[in-house]
């Protein structure tokens, strides 16, 4: 099979320029033999193979560019609470299960705080969400988060801004309000898959670079094949996500990849960036197509946003971006754009994860719509309970109903550009 993005070196984005390590695993050659092989080394690859590695399993993880060369090392970097999806299965399956979709809510932060901490991860983490009123009536959004935490007695730390307050922390009178979360925040997702990366190889994990997986040959001990070797294993996951496109019997049409684009200025002086951003918090706005920034460690204001389906990138990133970002703040009007970049974010039409099987011992997991830094960290633990036979949470995402657009995925990609103009005018009005 024919795999559209493979033995690329990172996008020329601010994280690859500031990487603590570039990757150089060995590309897969000859026979290998393991328990389970990880197909894709973005967060969701990377967070099982480690989650296995360290319950001592044996694992080979294969990615056909470099590890967190998609979504996972080019994203906003925003570390938020929560899965898509969690709402409607808590309709579907009831209070029974309330406690079991809190926790994974929450389960994301943790994991990344723990292996920050355990693994001494470089990676810039820092307390501090802000999600932010550019409408009036929005402001209501931001109290009703509000008083969702006052009623769970929420042990960490959160505050509602009201239009004084936000305007005084983020030096710009765009906002109408902010509802800050600092269970949240935000880090440099690039170096941190690198570092999960390197601590699941420390344990005893294979990684394989520069290895596009063409096929998987389903069986006993299904085989998953590169060009020039294979590897054998109890099962295999995929985790290709957006950029995956292996399986199209099982996969195709269920997950939509959008690009979504970054712009960073150049590094701000310290004034101009605690004027801009005085508690360094991530922000996003509450739109149903989101912008969303946050200041990088040595101070570049970091601003993304859009959500293009039609497969037909923008000449100029930093020219369809940069009005957006002045827009919210003129005063940065002078400062350069040093780094621009894009990638590929897994829409789903219902907004809930596709998670399941496309064979007996080959697992799937995709489509976090563009809010996957926690998200994927969840779903590697609860894809490497699945592997070795805890299957309660995973039967719980793999329960879920999804829709298929009929015909081929480039129909579905105009059918769900057709829904995202629906939410850009909402966002307007
Ligand atoms: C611009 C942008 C901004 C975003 N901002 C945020 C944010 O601020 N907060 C947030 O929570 N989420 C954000 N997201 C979403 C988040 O980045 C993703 O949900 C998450 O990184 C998905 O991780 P993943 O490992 O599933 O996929 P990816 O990181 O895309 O990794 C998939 C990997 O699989 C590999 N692969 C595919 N096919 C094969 C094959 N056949 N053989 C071998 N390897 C293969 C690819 O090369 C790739 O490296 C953003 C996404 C984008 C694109």
């Amino acid at each position: 099979m024919k795999i559209e993005h493979q033995k690329q070196e990172h996008t020329g984005s601010y994280y690859a320029a500031t990487v603590n390590e570039l990757t150089d695993y060995p590309a897969l050659e000859g026979e290998h033999s393991t328990d389970v092989c990880i197909v894709g080394g973005g967060f969701t690859g990377v967070s099982t193979a480690l989650a296995l590695a360290e319950r001592g399993y044996s694992v080979a993880l294969v990615e056909a560019n470099r590890i967190g060369w998609g979504a996972s090392g080019r994203n906003g970097g925003q570390v938020i609470n929560g899965l898509r999806g969690l709402d409607k299965m808590a309709k579907k399956y009831g209070d029974g299960v309330a406690d079991t979709l809190e926790n994974l809510r929450w389960r994301g932060n943790d994991i990344i705080r723990e292996r920050v901490e355990k693994y001494s991860i470089d990676c810039d983490l820092k307390d501090g969400f802000a999600e932010v009123a550019v409408k009036p009536r929005q402001f209501g959004i931001l109290e009703a988060y509000f008083e969702e935490r006052e009623r769970a007695n929420f042990p960490h730390r959160y505050e509602l801004w009201d239009r004084n307050k936000t305007c005084e922390m983020f030096g710009t009178d765009y906002y109408y309000g902010a509802f800050v979360c600092y269970r949240d925040g935000h880090v440099h997702p690039l170096n941190l898959c690198i570092g999960e990366a390197r601590a699941a190889h420390g344990l005893g994990a294979s990684i394989f670079e520069q290895s596009p997986v063409i096929g998987i040959n389903h069986g006993k001990r299904p085989r998953v094949v590169t060009e020039h070797g294979h590897v054998d294993a109890d099962s295999v996951v995929l985790a290709g996500n957006a950029y995956g496109q292996l399986e199209p019997q099982h996969l195709s049409n269920l997950v939509f990849p959008a690009s979504s684009y970054i712009i960073a200025t150049e590094p701000l002086p310290e004034e101009v960036a605690q004027e801009i951003n005085r508690d360094d918090v991530a922000v996003c706005d509450v739109n149903e197509v989101v912008d969303y920034w946050r200041l990088s460690a040595d101070k570049r204001l970091l601003y993304g946003g859009a959500c293009n389906y039609s497969g037909r990138e923008p000449k100029s990133i930093k020219s369809y971006m940069r009005p957006r970002m002045l827009a919210a703040y003129p005063l940065l009007r002078d400062f350069r754009i040093e780094f621009e970049w894009s990638g590929k974010i897994g829409i789903v039409l219902n907004r809930t994860l596709t998670v399941g099987r496309t064979g007996d011992n080959v697992y799937y997991c995709q489509g976090y719509s563009g809010h996957g830094v926690c998200a994927s960290h969840v779903m590697g633990e609860v894809m490497a309970d699945a592997v070795t036979g805890t299957l309660e949470r995973f039967d719980l995402f793999a329960g879920m109903k999804h829709y298929r657009t009929p015909g081929p995925q480039w129909i579905g990609n105009q059918i769900v550009a057709l829904g995202m103009l629906f939410y850009r005018l909402k966002d307007k009005l």
